[in-house]
């Protein structure tokens, strides 16, 4: 067996919670050019999803879960890549020429890069051939304001890809391209066409990594940082990242009976006009009643994107599944709302309808 390349190039693929980067991903990765990827998918919170909503690929995908990469994994990101490039070289896993490495929504990509780029090992394995930021663009005004992650992940990109353009209005959507050439004049903006996608992801035109500039584009000194600290040191993560990081939740409900879609609507509807300021994210699986197929299920705040079915639910083509009971699973990132409040408000509106059903 001949292996393609000696360095592997990954790129990194980055952006705010419910950008779309699971959707793009899972796009990209069909037929050779999965076999062909290694995936690594970090996830903030207790139950990874984006693994499943990527769905069956033929890729070598390798979860990094309950916590964020650029913080409290790095050591994991690290163990990975490594053990991927030791297996792929005994041939334990297909010979992928390229790693696609996608981050939180959280995430910023700075210290990743200092991963990549400041372990002997690792960066003898790798290297970086470009950062890809999705960029929301109904969501990004709300994002900026509220998140520094959003700003360090444009700053930190070769290219940006703008998703849900076709939701955004004209003019906002032309203001918020202007600016990101301002807040980022190196990176390549686009909307996104489903037709450069591949390309963006899988062989984006080699983005010569000037670590020097990288430096001074996005890990200027911090406060307290001397100037003359070693480049390395400035990509760290903030403490005021692993603050907000901090007062966040994750947590996943899950549903023990099939859901009726007229309840689950109004309910969902109810719980984002009351709580979704404070819900970064909502995505999911659920299984309705009457329907085989699962249907994901995606919200950021106040948006809620039309639901996509699935043609099965993942992990069960396996034999050895096949009996398991679908059961719908809600993962919830916010702040200020505790999981029983989510769970108390469902069972409250299922009791009350019956009552009412029975009264009737
Ligand atoms: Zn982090």
């Amino acid at each position: 067996m001949s292996l393609a390349y000696d360095v592997i190039p990954v790129t990194i693929v980055t952006g705010f919670l419910g950008s779309g980067k699971s959707t793009l991903l899972a796009d990209v990765l069909t037929g050779d050019a999965a076999r062909d990827t290694a995936l690594l998918v970090n996830e903030f919170g207790e139950v990874g999803l984006d693994h499943l909503l990527i769905g069956e690929i033929q890729t070598q995908t390798v979860l990094l879960d309950n916590g964020c990469i650029c913080c409290a994994m790095r050591g994991e990101l690290k163990d990975a890549l490594t053990s991927l490039f030791s297996r792929r070289a005994r041939g334990e896993v297909p010979p992928f020429s390229r790693v696609v490495l996608e981050t939180t929504g959280l995430a910023t990509p700075a210290p990743i890069v200092a991963t990549l780029l400041g372990d002997r090992v690792v960066s003898s394995h790798y290297s970086i051939r470009a950062i890809v930021t999705v960029v929301d663009a109904v969501n990004a005004p709300q994002q900026r304001a509220a998140h520094p992650e959003w700003l360090a992940q444009v700053a930190a990109a070769d290219r940006i890809v703008l998703s849900k353009a076709d939701l955004a209005d004209t003019p906002a959507l032309e203001a918020l391209e202007r600016s990101l050439a301002q807040l980022n004049p190196a990176a390549r903006i686009a909307r996104r066409t489903h037709a450069d996608d591949a390309s963006i992801v899988l062989d984006p035109a080699a983005t010569a990594h000037d670590f020097a500039d990288f430096v001074r584009r996005t890990g200027a000194p911090r406060a307290g940082m001397r100037n003359d600290a070693p480049p390395l040191a400035r990509l760290d993560a903030a403490p005021a990242h692993r603050e907000r990081l901090a007062s966040l939740d994750a947590f996943c409900v899950e549903f023990d009976e099939p859901v009726e879609w007229a309840v689950f609507t109004l309910w969902f509807t109810m719980l984002l006009a009351r709580h979704g300021d404070g819900i970064l994210r909502v995505k999911g699986l659920l299984a309705l009643a009457g329907v085989p197929q699962p249907v994901v299920l995606h919200a950021v705040h106040h948006l809620v994107h039309p639901v996509l079915h699935l043609d099965a639910w993942p992990g069960q083509s396996g034999a050895e599944q096949s009996h398991a009971v679908p059961r719908s699973r809600l993962v919830f990132i916010a702040r200020g709302l505790a999981r029983d409040t989510v769970a108390d408000s469902y069972r409250r509106l299922c009791r009350h309808l019956q009552t009412a059903e029975t009264v009737r």
